[in-house]
């Protein structure tokens, strides 16, 4: 598997969304002159996603349509760069604008979205991926890396479907009948979750990063990384001696039997505790944010899936 590892120091400009004001006066004053309203001029269906995740799960519902009927574009698709500190900008606005289906992560993932899409004032179909999930806080925190929840993506596919033949009702069967198909291989992913639990549930495992509790959990593994530690990584901020070492023991101790480590957003400590699950044999699973270049949603996945699968084979 060829992850681009990014060992950029974290540090509390993480998480900052710098200048975001003066991006927006900007592009209200660049859109403020241009005509062009919400509908594609070709009477195609123009799409805009933050993530080129949901921009890949529109192309399996448009299938051998995208780039005829079905234009498709996403924003934040950089596998060095961590995708909670993108930085908008006006050209980002003005494809809000012009887009008839906007798809946003939302659970504060992609706020910019929501700012942009405001501003622009587009007439847009707008969906919001954590909303369609459904899926509720755990101990007051919400999960939003929904794309890693197979249910959930199913779902949204379905409702990626309806929206899709609601404007271009020409091909609506089409439409349909891919997201039928995949969800049929999201199906079977959730099956090769399932005979994972059958022979590995209640094993303990660790993260650096929630990213991939919602398959993690499906697979019935069960968390054991210190909150305060996987918190404060999300969040940019240090990590203390104590929790760190907290962390550590887990695999000094053999408590865990593998580590799912977020590749997209390491730094100082995720790397220290990388180098601990190695030094005592632990398997580590690379995991990211986006969608890795040369692979698509399915690819991806089942590669995560089999990986965990793997991991868990040297128990
Ligand atoms: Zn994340």
């Amino acid at each position: 598997m060829n992850i681009v590892f990014n060992f950029r120091k974290q540090g509390s400009v993480r998480r900052k969304r710098i200048g975001i004001g003066a991006v927006l006066a900007a592009a209200a004053l660049a859109v403020a002159g241009c005509s062009s309203s919400g509908a594609a001029g070709d009477g195609g269906v123009s799409v805009v996603a933050s993530t080129n995740v949901w921009a890949d799960v529109v192309e399996q519902v448009a299938g051998s349509l995208s780039g005829r009927t079905v234009h498709v574009t996403s924003f934040i698709d950089d596998p060095a760069a961590d995708p909670h500190s993108y930085e908008a900008n006006v050209r980002n606005q003005l494809t809000i604008k012009r887009a008839d289906l906007v798809i946003e992560n939302g659970g504060g993932y992609d706020d910019f979205m929501t700012t942009m899409r405001k501003a622009s004032g587009t007439k847009a179909t707008v969906l919001d991926a954590v909303q369609l999930a459904g899926v509720k806080k755990i101990d007051g925190e919400l999960n939003e890396h929904v794309w890693y929840d197979f249910p959930s993506v199913r779902k949204i596919a379905d409702r990626i479907a309806d929206v899709l033949a609601g404007k271009d009702a020409a091909d609506a069967k089409t439409f349909h009948a891919n997201a039928r198909r995949f969800g049929d291989r999201l199906e079977q992913l959730m099956a090769a979750e399932e005979s994972i639990k059958a022979a590995h549930a209640g094993t303990g495992v660790a993260i650096t990063e929630p990213v991939p509790l919602y398959l993690l959990q499906a697979c019935g593994l069960v968390n054991r990384t210190p909150a305060a530690f996987s918190e404060a990584v999300e969040e940019g901020n240090d990590v203390s001696a104590r929790v760190l070492q907290q962390t550590t023991d887990l695999f000094s101790r053999h408590q865990v039997a593998l580590l799912a480590y977020n590749a997209q957003t390491s730094g100082a400590e995720t790397t220290a505790v990388r180098a601990v699950a190695e030094t005592n044999h632990v398997p580590v699973v690379p995991v990211t944010e986006t969608l890795p270049p040369g692979e698509n949603y399915l690819s991806w996945m089942s590669g995560n899936v089999a990986a965990v699968q793997q991991a868990l084979a040297k128990e």
